[in-house]
């Protein structure tokens, strides 16, 4: 039993050390445990294979870390050396043609030509302020309520999106980052969709040089320095074990619901019980002896890409991966970092990596599928791999139970979700077990590296149990 602790944090994902940051900073006694030998959850990079180089094993592009308010007051941008390209990411449509997306505007009219007032229709009225659009999608649920002019975009936006039959530029767009948030047809994901492509011409697509630990890093130092404590390879499977006031689960909501039952009357956790996961992904990390040779050289202008072909070809494959059959060349999400970050390989190996939605408990040999879609747009791709690596849905889950059947967002993003993530009301962060909070990817505001559930989480806490209403200063001392 640990007395010596005013707060628990389970789990080191971005919302965990965000918790304990904040925890951290406000005076209180605060330990982090974690199920891995490793710190960090989404937020790893590590050596791939035995070569000299660095890889994400999880989290690699960074848009929401900008516009988050923790990392804002955090001052994530004087402690990360952040890589941002003018292109913040490219559609490949057929192997002689992509389509770049500009961080500048200007930018985009000539690539869309004629389709420019569609793009713009929408995301045009989102690119006004990049703070309010943060305050609006990663505030929770009065995030939203208190910037109507936002949520009435982005509601409009993903309702063309969602709605969208077309096969033009702009629609081959809007699929590709339909996919990259969720399903297709998913109104939330469209409005998701919405928000990551205007994040595009804000912000940007930044990448952390040395990697995404090089966040999470930041962050455990941060709570070194002001007294919190870790303890790694520690499985949290009972919360009698902790004796603080506050607890906060860095979890999937079915884990949560594990550990809170019989401790609550059952209906309270229905909504846990219930929180439905998304698709399966799984991922490849090819390394090569030199970049990607791509057919179109445009291709090698962005960290970030995404090989999906039109409109068309990715609702198709896309439905298929859904209905469990994975027909044809899939959608995938790929990033070449190594072309961007010469701190990742010393041998001067390049490495990409590249993931797809697959249909539940896909093994291995959907690895040849993901590499016949990057062999279209670079025929002569095998040539220059060396080594690759897969990561099945399975193998995902078991290094992080957050990631339920390789679901890497933690849970479907869907309508139902998206509002009421995972249950309804201006506090989701609240468990029906006093002194507990969830703050993870399952939460508001949802998936992506912004540690705001567990910021937002962590204030709710400081505030309920020691009535401390204002903010601890995060700014590097
Ligand atoms: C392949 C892939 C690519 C991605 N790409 C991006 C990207 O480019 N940009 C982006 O912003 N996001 C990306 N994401 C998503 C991002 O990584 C997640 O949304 C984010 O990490 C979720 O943060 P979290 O704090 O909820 O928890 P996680 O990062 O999932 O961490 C949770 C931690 O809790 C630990 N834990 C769970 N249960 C227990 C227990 N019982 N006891 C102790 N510890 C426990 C886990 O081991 C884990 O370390 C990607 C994810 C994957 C898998």
């Amino acid at each position: 039993m640990s007395k010596e602790f005013d707060a628990e944090i389970v789990g080191s994902g971005p919302n965990g050390l965000a918790a304990a940051v904040v925890m951290a900073r406000a005076g209180l006694r605060v330990r982090v445990s974690e199920s891995s030998t490793l710190l960090g959850g989404g937020m790893k990079t590590l050596r791939l294979g035995p070569y000299d180089l660095l890889h994400d094993t999880c989290s690699a592009v960074h848009p929401q870390a900008l516009n988050s308010e923790f990392f804002q007051r955090f001052k994530i941008g004087n402690r990360v050396d952040w890589i941002t390209p003018d292109v913040s990411f490219a559609h490949a449509v057929t192997p002689e043609r992509s389509i770049l997306v500009h961080r500048k505007m200007e930018s985009m009219k000539i690539s869309l030509n004629s389709e420019m007032r569609k793009y713009s229709r929408r995301i045009l009225r989102l690119l006004n302020s990049q703070e309010d659009l943060g305050a609006a999608t990663l505030g929770g649920p009065s995030g939203l309520l208190q910037h109507p002019v936002i949520l009435a975009q982005l509601g409009l936006g993903g309702l063309f999106a969602a709605a969208d039959r077309d096969n033009d530029t702009v629609s081959t767009l809007f699929a590709g980052l339909i996919s990259h948030c969720g399903q297709q047809r998913s109104l939330a994901a469209s409005v998701a969709a919405i928000a990551l492509g205007a994040s595009a011409h804000l912000g940007g697509w930044p990448i952390p040089r040395g990697g995404s630990s090089s966040i999470a890093q930041a962050m455990i130092d941060d709570i070194e320095k002001y007294g919190g404590v870790f303890r790694t390879n520690h499985v949290v499977k009972d919360l009698d074990e902790f004796e603080s006031p506050i607890k906060i689960l860095n979890m999937h909501p079915r884990q949560a619901n594990e550990l809170l039952s019989g401790k609550v009357p059952e209906r309270n956790l229905r909504a846990f019980r219930n929180f439905k996961p998304g698709m399966s992904v799984l991922k490849v990390d090819y390394v090569l002896k030199s970049p990607v040779p791509w057919n179109d050289p445009l291709l090698s202008l962005t960290p970030t890409l995404h090989l999906g072909g039109s409109a068309e070809q990715i609702r198709r494959s896309e439905a298929s991966a859904e209905k469990g059959q994975m027909m044809g060349l899939p959608m995938v999400i790929a990033g070449q970092p190594t072309l961007f970050d010469d701190s990742r390989s010393k041998s001067g190996l390049h490495s990409l990596w590249a993931y797809c939605h697959v249909p539940a408990g896909a093994g291995p040999g959907i690895a040849d599928q993901i590499t016949a879609q990057i062999e279209r747009f670079a025929p002569d791709f095998r040539k220059v791999v060396i080594d690759h690596y897969t990561t099945t849905p399975y193998m995902f889950n078991s290094r992080n139970a957050n990631y339920v059947g390789g679901d890497i967002l933690g849970g479907a993003v869907n309508m139902r979700q998206l509002l009421t993530r995972p249950k309804f009301g201006l506090n989701p962060w609240r468990s029906p077990l006093k002194g507990v909070w969830l703050a993870s990817a399952s939460v508001a505001p949802g998936p992506s590296v912004h540690g705001m559930a567990g910021y937002l989480a962590a204030l709710d806490a400081l505030d309920t149990v020691f009535g401390i209403d204002v903010p601890p200063d995060l700014s590097p001392s």
